[in-house]
C-alpha cells in the first residue's frame, strides 16, 4: 500500500533535512519541489529570459526538460539533461525563483511533473513544497505544515551558507515568504487538514520521529 506525505512551509523551517529523512526512515521516495522551481528558473536565466516578464517566462515555461531524482539519500535534479544541484542554490537564482514560480503557466508545468512523480512511486514518497496539501496532493495521507521563529530560520539558513550574514539571510527570507505567500495562483499556504509543527525549540531528530509516528498512526 502506498502512502503519500506533504510537507510544506516557509525555508529555514528544516523542510528539506526533515523530508529526507522521513522518506529515509520509512522506505519511501523522495521529493524536493523547490529544487524543480529553481531548476526552471535557473533555465530562463541561462537562456536569457527576462525573469521580470512573466509573459516571456509562460511563454517559455513548456521549453526545459526537468528530470527529479527520487532518492532521498541521494538528490539529483536535471535540466536538459545537465546536472542543475550546483546551480540552483546561487543567490542569483534563490533571488529571482519567487518571480518566476509566480507564473501561472510554470506552475502548471511543474504541478504535472509532480503529480506524475507521486503516481509512479510504488511505496508512497514524501512531497516537500509550498503547496503541496492545498492544490498538488489534495489527497494526500498525512500533510504537516512547519513553522519556525524568523530568528531561528535566518540562523539556521546563515549557518548552511558560506559567509553570511543572519540579518541580511533574514531579510531575504521574509522578502521571499512574503512574495510566496501573496502569489494569485497557489500560494504558500497550511491546508484546513495539515498538522502545523514548530519547529523552533525541536531537534531535527524530534521533529522526524514526530512526523514517523504521525505517519505510523
Ligand atoms: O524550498 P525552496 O526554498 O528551495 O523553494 C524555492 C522557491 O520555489 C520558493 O521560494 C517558491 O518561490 C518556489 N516554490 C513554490 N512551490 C513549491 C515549492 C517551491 O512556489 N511547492
Amino acid at each position: 500500500e502506498s502512502v503519500i506525505v506533504a510537507i510544506d512551509g516557509p525555508s529555514g523551517t528544516g523542510k528539506s533535512s526533515t523530508s529526507k529523512a522521513v522518506a529515509s526512515a520509512l522506505g519511501l521516495s523522495y521529493l524536493d519541489t523547490g529544487a524543480q522551481y529553481r531548476a526552471i528558473t535557473w533555465w530562463m536565466l541561462s537562456n536569457g529570459i527576462d525573469t521580470a516578464d512573466p509573459l516571456a517566462i509562460a511563454s517559455a515555461a513548456g521549453k526545459p526538460v526537468i528530470e527529479s531524482g527520487t532518492d532521498p539519500a541521494a538528490p539529483a535534479i536535471t535540466v536538459d539533461g545537465v546536472d542543475a544541484s550546483g546551480p540552483i542554490r546561487t543567490q542569483e537564482v534563490t533571488s529571482k525563483v519567487s518571480a518566476v514560480s509566480a507564473v501561472p503557466e510554470v506552475r502548471e508545468v511543474i504541478t504535472g511533473l509532480q503529480r506524475s512523480i507521486a503516481a509512479a512511486a510504488a511505496r508512497g514518497i514524501v512531497v516537500e513544497g509550498r503547496d503541496i496539501g492545498t492544490t498538488v496532493l489534495p489527497d494526500a495521507d498525512l500533510k504537516i505544515f512547519l513553522t519556525a521563529s524568523p530568528e531561528a530560520r535566518a540562523a539556521r539558513r546563515s549557518g548552511e551558507i558560506k559567509g553570511s550574514d543572519v540579518a541580511a539571510t533574514r531579510a531575504a527570507l521574509v522578502a521571499r515568504d512574503a512574495a510566496d505567500s501573496g502569489r494569485k495562483t497557489s500560494p504558500l499556504a497550511k491546508a484546513d487538514d495539515a498538522v502545523e509543527v514548530d519547529t523552533t525549540e525541536l531537534t531535527l531528530q524530534q521533529v522526524v520521529e514526530r512526523v514517523v509516528a504521525l505517519v505510523e498512526e
